[in-house]
């Protein structure tokens, strides 16, 4: 059966049938370091909302490499190796990055942009979606799952 977004590599899958919580797009380093992209288009679903196929079949490891002990850890594909989603070891969010993740964007559009930081020396945004230098001020962390 279709699910509203699904994504994942040939081995795990991960849907979600209710909608994000948040969609962005990152300026900040860690997704810079991580993705070698400029910038990352990242989508925030409730915990509880992401299901995924074969959970043990994920390998786990700091997003942050520089803060190990942070929340949120990629799970990558143990035979594959492609990153299928950034777990919350606080159970509040998944995070997916539509075009690394296998999802497709055009139903997921980022909102805003968060994390700028003109130190950078990156132009900053003119797309006209707002631009901030953490998430959006009214985001509020889900509860955990
Ligand atoms: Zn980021
Ligand atoms: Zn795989």
């Amino acid at each position: 059966m279709a699910h509203t977004y699904s994504g994942g590599c040939e081995h795990v899958r991960t849907h979600s049938d209710a909608a994000p919580i948040d969609s962005h797009t990152c300026h900040c380093s860690v997704c810079k370091r991580v993705t070698t992209q400029a910038t990352t288009h990242v989508v925030f679903f409730r915990h509880g909302d992401v299901v995924v196929d074969k959970l043990a079949s994920l390998k786990r490891q700091p997003f942050n490499s520089e803060n190990p002990s942070g929340p949120l850890e990629l799970c990558t594909c143990a035979q594959c190796g492609k990153p299928i989603m950034l777990d919350d070891r606080q159970r509040r969010i998944r995070v997916i990055v539509p075009n690394l993740m296998g999802y497709d964007a055009k139903n997921l559009a980022p909102t805003y942009h968060a994390f700028y930081d003109p130190k950078t020396g990156a132009p900053r945004p003119d797309d006209g979606r707002p631009v901030y230098e953490a998430l959006r001020p009214e985001f509020a962390w889900p509860a955990p799952a």
